[in-house]
């Protein structure tokens, strides 16, 4: 047998296993040693049948005593009899099992592993799993057994042999490919054994060990293959080279000065526009840190350099937002800016699209659409992705492809701790703007229970008067009995009822059509709205200076990251703003998250607290940043192994970028083996 054999050649599997494995992603041997189970149960303890509680999973060690009876119940057929282990006794059903009447035999000892009930007053084990007592060889009870992934027709059962049946072999299939100088020093086991207690713990501390292990390697390949990827980008020297740098006629028609860290952000940029490597840049600043100033300074620099320009946005509305911004900012310049969204019409469609093709339109803003076919860009040199945390690293390399090797720059307004940074971004060289600029109130944060609801609508109604908007932000669109989340429409009726209804409301959620959604955005941002009732649709990057209050419903739903960003769409203008959280939770981590948002007003401190109270999971889709899912590695869970392993990547960066020294050269194997070779990762992407 060999690990890349096909997986219907090992015994036991035919065609039509085969098939089932496939679905869950196992093709081959090595597919199978390494298919992570995704949770155990302690089989390990026999409990005598006289000492378990109704309610409780037990394994017990018994023989069958009673007689075997078969009766139907509805649809089923009911199989039952009763163990004894001397201690006690019990009834057991299994249901349409008939065949177990025949196959269980009287004169052994066997392991029973499931549930206790009390049925009619008996004691009864319910459809337990069960394996004769072996000396060894028992996988389904009496040890701590593996449960894996399964699809129809799949059962545990069978995984479970086939892979104890092939882990018999790991010391010929299996290849250790980690050093023995780093699993020395970071006390990691080898490979063979982490694999046969990843699926098979001895002890509870050998399960311990082949994680460790497991996700370390996980983790240090992922970590190694971005460090690499960023230095094949930047060893590529065929980048746009730009020569001009004079930015004064842009710089000074905006209203206000740049901050140190505008500055020092653009100082960066400049220096990888000018290396003639294509940059590929991270911005994170915190919500009004000033990132569009940056990016209209970059895109001026394209602009007298002869490029285009692209600004992709994850939103029709963010798309016109900016687009309005730019235009007001480029018209006097001789500059041509055009949006193109899914909305236009088809005629309005081909013409931004000929302008695009031939050049004559210099920034071009737009959604996805900017990546679907049809747009062809005469010299694309630029490539702006807004709130990056929405485009996954493949979008991001299709619209790179339109142009050649052009310089990339991403805009993230969601501060992410480092250690996570350097996983999720690891291909990306990073700027961060920590200075706000000058005079930025703070937004005078509130944490209180619904019974507030009649003071807030009146505090909202007196804003409302002086001439200022508002929002309430509410977690979902529907109307869900089970649960008292205040939906978008729901809370709109509900304001009927009070001072509210005075003033003209607005509403805007998910599953509006993008027309209708923007029309309702435009009518609040010209102010002929006072009041927006939204989901979390205007989480993103919405800038109306005029609003004041943020009103968030069912604060406890959200993270800290996106209630402050929720936060951050007020406070943009001159008025005093204030940001209130509703909450009814009697749970200690969502107040305790919502107590943090009254004290805290810095996007990194509070990001750093998420991720401890919350975890990565819940941060923002991982998925969406196109990292591959992890068989076994828990970014929250596994961070001090992270930290270890970054550690030791970074040492490997400074001494051995590409992996070329002998004693590193199975590490790259196995990233090739994970990712496929360079070239092929950049194709298939
Ligand atoms: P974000 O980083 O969240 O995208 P924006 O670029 O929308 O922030 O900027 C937020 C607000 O701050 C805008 O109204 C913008 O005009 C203003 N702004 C940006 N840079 C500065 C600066 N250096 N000084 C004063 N105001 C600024
Ligand atoms: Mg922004």
């Amino acid at each position: 047998m060999d690990i890349y054999d096909d997986i219907g050649s090992i015994k036991n599997v035919g065609e039509k296993r085969r098939e089932l494995l496939n679905k869950v992603g196992i093709y081959t041997v090595k597919d199978l040693l390494e298919y992570i189970p995704r949770d155990y149960t302690d089989r390990s303890q026999i409990t005598p049948l006289n000492e378990v509680e109704p309610g409780e999973e037990y394994t017990v060690k018994a023989k069958i005593k009673g007689d075997f009876q078969v009766f139907p119940r509805g649809k089923l057929k009911i199989v039952k009899t009763v163990i004894s282990d001397g201690k006690g006794e019990a009834a057991v059903v299994w249901f349409n099992q008939t065949y177990l009447k025949n196959s269980l035999d009287r004169s052994k000892e066997y392991l029973f592993t499931g549930t206790f009930n009390l049925v009619n007053g008996r004691l009864t084990m319910t459809a337990p799993d069960f394996d004769p007592v072996r000396e060894k060889e028992s996988l389904n009870a009496g040890r701590i057994v593996p449960k894996y992934r399964l699809t129809k027709n799949l059962n545990q059962k069978l995984l479970r042999r086939l892979i104890y049946e092939t882990i018999g072999e790991a010391e010929s299939l299996v290849r250790e490919f980690i050093p023995r100088y780093i699993r020395e020093e970071y006390n990691l086991c080898d490979r063979v054994y982490a694999l046969k207690n990843i699926h098979f713990p001895e002890t509870s501390e050998a399960f311990f060990d082949a994680r460790r292990r497991l996700v370390f390697e996980e983790l240090l390949i992922l970590q190694l293959r971005l460090l690499m990827l960023k230095g094949e980008i930047k060893k590529k020297q065929s980048g746009i080279k730009f020569s001009f740098f004079e930015t004064e006629p842009i710089v000074d028609r905006l209203p206000f000065k740049l901050t140190k860290g505008q500055e020092e952000t653009l100082d960066e940029i400049t220096a990888d526009m000018e290396s003639g490597c294509p940059m590929n840049r991270l911005v994170q600043g915190d919500v009004g840190s000033g990132k569009t100033a940056v990016a209209e300074i970059c895109a001026y620099i394209a602009y007298i350099n002869g490029a285009q320009t692209a600004v992709m946005t994850p939103t029709d509305v963010l798309a016109t937002q900016h687009y309005v911004t730019f235009k007001e900012l480029f018209s006097k310049l001789g500059v041509e800016v055009v949006l193109l969204k899914g909305a236009l019409k088809a005629k309005e469609k081909r013409e931004v699209k000929k302008k695009i093709a031939e050049g004559s339109a210099h920034i071009i803003i737009g959604t996805h659409s900017l990546i679907q076919e049809g747009v062809e860009f005469k010299e694309l040199g630029l490539v702006i992705t807004d709130e990056q945390h929405r485009f996954s690293v493949n979008q991001r390399r299709l619209l790179t492809a339109k142009g050649e090797n052009p310089h990339t720059l991403i805009m993230s307004a969601t501060p992410i701790p480092r250690t996570l940074g350097l996983i999720l971004y690891g291909d990306l060289d990073i700027s961060t703007i920590r200075t706000m600029p000058a005079g930025r109130q703070v937004i005078n944060t509130s944490y209180v229970n619904s019974s507030y609801h009649e003071r807030i609508f009146k505090f909202i109604l007196k804003h409302i008067k002086d001439g200022r908007q508002a929002y309430i932000v509410c977690p979902m669109i529907e109307e869900n009995d089970k649960t008292e989340l205040k939906s978008v429409k729901a809370f709109v009726n509900e304001l009927e009822g009070t001072c509210l209804r005075e003033v003209r409301r607005g509403f805007v959620h998910g599953k509006m059509k993008p027309v209708e959604k923007q029309e309702v955005m435009d009518r609040f941002a010209a102010g002929e709205i006072d009041l927006l009732v939204a989901t979390t649709v205007i989480e993103v990057g919405i800038n109306v200076p005029n609003a004041s209050i943020m009103v968030i419903e069912n604060a406890e739903r959200f993270g800290l990251s996106q209630l402050h960003q929720l936060r951050g769409r007020v406070g943009r203008g001159k008025y005093q703003s204030y940001c209130i959280l509703v909450s009814d939770s009697k749970g200690g981590e969502a107040k305790e998250r919502l107590k943090v948002m009254v004290k805290n007003f810095d996007g990194f401190d509070l990001s750093e607290k998420d991720l401890t109270l919350r975890g990565p999971g819940d941060f923002f889709g991982l998925r969406q940043h196109g990292l591959p899912e992890f068989k076994i590695a828990n970014l929250y869970k596994d961070m001090p192994i992270l930290k270890e392993v970054q550690g030791l990547t970074a040492k490997i960066w400074e001494t051995d970028k590409f992996l070329e020294k002998e004693e590193n050269r199975s590490l790259k194997e196995r990233i090739e083996e994970v990712f496929g070779v360079y070239e092929n990762y950049q194709a298939g992407l």
